[in-house]
C-alpha cells in the first residue's frame, strides 16, 4: 500500500501495513482481557485493549473504507442499549474539522468506538488538551491518533497569510497563529502547504506526547500517540514517522 503514497512520502510507514494482518487477527477472536465484559455487549466486536491492537483496528477499518467494503459496525439496537450505561472507546482521534474527514467514516467505526476531538488544523488549546487527557486518563484509551489531511484549508490559510501578512477574522487568526511555527519554509507554494500539513501533525503529536501524564503512560507501554495523514484522493490513512 506504500505504492499509493506519493513519492515524497515514500519513506513513511503505512498504517495499513499492519492493517491487512490486523483484519485477519480480529477475525480470529482477539481476546482482550484488559477490557471489562460490559464493554463487549451482544453483537459488538471485541475491544482493542492495547495501542497495537487499536492501530490494527483503525487500519482494518480504513482498508474497508477505501475499498468500499464498510461494515458500519456498532450501530445495532443491542449496541445502542448497551452503550447507554457506559462507553469504552478504544481510540481517540484528534482530527481537523474538515467535512471530508469524519473519523468514524474513514475508519469504519460505530457508536462507542472512537472518541473524537476536532479543531481546525487539529490546533491545540486548553479545551482540546483537556479533552484528550480526559479520554486517556479517565477512560483509559490506549491510542491517540493525530489525523491531519491532504488539502487542509486551515494550514493553507496559515501559510498564505504568513506570506501576505493579511489578518484573518478574530478567532480564525488564532488557528493560523498556532500553525505558523510549523510552516516548512524549505518549500514554496503548494509544496509548502503540503509539507506544513505533515509538520503540523508531527508538532501536535509531539506536544501531546510530551504532556507529563500522557508521557508516563507512553513509557509504560499503555499508550501510543501517533501522527497520521488522510489522503482525500485515495482515502488512505498512513502513519507519519
Ligand atoms: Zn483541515
Amino acid at each position: 500500500m506504500n505504492s499509493q503514497d506519493t513519492p515524497h512520502r515514500a519513506g513513511r510507514r503505512a498504517l495499513l501495513r499492519a492493517g491487512l494482518t490486523g483484519a485477519a487477527a480480529l477475525g480470529t477472536g482477539l481476546t482482550l482481557s484488559a477490557t471489562p465484559a460490559s464493554a463487549t455487549p451482544a453483537g459488538a466486536r471485541p475491544r482493542p485493549g492495547t495501542p497495537d491492537e487499536a492501530l490494527r483496528e483503525l487500519a482494518a477499518g480504513n482498508l474497508r473504507w477505501r475499498t468500499y467494503r464498510e461494515r458500519h459496525p456498532d450501530e445495532s439496537p443491542a449496541v445502542r442499549q448497551a452503550l447507554a450505561t457506559g462507553q469504552h472507546p478504544f481510540a481517540l482521534v484528534l482530527g481537523c474539522i474538515d467535512s471530508r474527514v469524519p473519523p468514524e467514516l474513514v475508519f469504519d467505526q460505530g457508536l462507542g468506538d472512537l472518541m473524537t476531538v476536532r479543531s481546525g488544523g487539529e490546533v491545540l488549546d486548553e479545551a482540546v488538551l483537556g479533552s484528550v487527557a480526559y479520554g486517556v486518563l479517565e477512560l483509559g484509551i490506549p491510542l491517540v491518533l493525530v489525523l491531519g489531511h491532504q488539502s487542509c484549508g486551515a494550514v493553507k490559510a496559515a501559510v498564505e497569510t504568513d506570506v501576505s501578512g493579511a489578518q484573518l477574522p478574530a478567532h480564525i487568526q488564532y488557528l493560523a497563529d498556532q500553525i505558523r511555527p510549523n510552516i516548512d519554509r524549505t518549500k514554496d507554494g503548494a509544496a509548502r502547504v503540503d509539507a506544513t500539513i505533515d509538520a503540523n501533525i508531527r508538532a501536535i503529536r509531539s506536544r501531546i506526547a510530551a504532556e507529563p501524564d500522557l508521557a508516563a503512560k507512553v513509557a509504560a507501554g499503555e499508550l501510543a500517540v501517533v501522527g497520521a495523514r488522510y489522503e482525500l484522493t485515495t482515502q488512505l490513512v498512513h502513519r507519519l514517522s
